[in-house]
Formats: C-alpha cells, sequence, structure tokens
C-alpha cells in the first residue's frame, strides 16, 4: 500500500525506531516501503539510487527499502558494523523534506550486517561506492531518529530547490 511520507517537523521521525522482531510484520512494512518508493520514483528520475525508511511512514521500527544501482536491498534491523576512518561531503536529499538540499559529512565506505525479509542475516559493503555509503548512512539514521541535516557540519546551508516535485 502507498502511505503517505511523514514530512520534517513531525516528531515521529525524531525517535528512535524499535527493533523489530516479527518477521511477518517486518515484510508488511517492506512492501508499504516498496510501493511508496515506487511511485515516487514514477514522480522523479533518482539517477542512481533511493531509499526510505519505516519511520518515515509512521511505523517506529527498523526496517529500510533501498534501491541502488538498479538492486533493491531490504533491510531490517540493520547496524554499520565498519567504516573507514575517513569521510568526505556528499550532496543529499530527503523524501520528508524533498524541496530541499544539502551536503552531508558521511564515511566513504560502510560495511552494514542485516536482518533480510526472510529473517536471514546478511552482509553488505558500500564496495567504495560514496554515493552507495550516504545512502546507507541516510537510511539508517532515520532508524535513529535523525535526518541528514545532523550530519551537516558547520556553515553548510540547506538550498532550497522550488522545482523539486511534491512527494505525497
Ligand atoms: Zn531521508
Amino acid at each position: 500500500m502507498i502511505r503517505p511520507v511523514i514530512k520534517r517537523g513531525d516528531p515521529r521521525l525524531e525517535l528512535p525506531s524499535q527493533e523489530i522482531t516479527d518477521i511477518g510484520q517486518a515484510r508488511e512494512i517492506i512492501t508499504d516501503l516498496c510501493d511508496t518508493l515506487i511511485a515516487i520514483q514514477g514522480l522523479y528520475n533518482f539517477s542512481r539510487g533511493s531509499g526510505i525508511a519505516a519511520p518515515q511512514i509512521g511505523e517506529p521500527w527498523q526496517v529500510d527499502v533501498m534501491q541502488f544501482d538498479g538492486r533493491w536491498f531490504y533491510l531490517v534491523n540493520p547496524k554499520i558494523i565498519a567504516h573507514s576512518d575517513e569521510k568526505e561531503l556528499v550532496p543529499e536529499g530527503c523524501l520528508s523534506f524533498f524541496d530541499y538540499r544539502g551536503k552531508a559529512l558521511r564515511y566513504a565506505d560502510v560495511t552494514v550486517e542485516s536482518g533480510d525479509e526472510n529473517g536471514n542475516q546478511f552482509t553488505f559493503s558500500s564496495g567504495g561506492d560514496l554515493n552507495f555509503s550516504s545512502l546507507i548512512q541516510h537510511e539508517l539514521d532515520h532508524l535513529g531518529g535523525e535526518l541528514y541535516t545532523a550530519a551537516m557540519p558547520p556553515g553548510e546551508q540547506l538550498v532550497h530547490h522550488a522545482d523539486k516535485p511534491f512527494i505525497p
């Protein structure tokens, strides 16, 4: 089911999400996240990657869905288990305030351990791809109740883009 995306300023985006143990419930959230993200992909051409986190549809559970370079990732209780030392500034946008863009400081490379939609654990890494690494950190930060503005260094400003489509 396509769900409305909760917008910045709603306190539900600022609460840490809970670990989810009911895999049936996790699957229902994954389905709604996929339906919602696919609908949004029809409004805007994400060049390489996009993602959505459960709290963005009002579900306070640790579930993310991401698509990067055509591949889908379904993440249940994901955790970053390793990262590079260095960080880099990466341009980001967020479905919860899509008409803004900003640059966040992100680890160049991360490795994630996560459950999948079947309850199996798996590990993957950004493989040295800075855009993938920033997407992963962005979506996992949502589960900690943080938007990318929390990763913007002092002096970086949000820039308004009036031309971006409204996300329902
Ligand atoms: Zn976001």
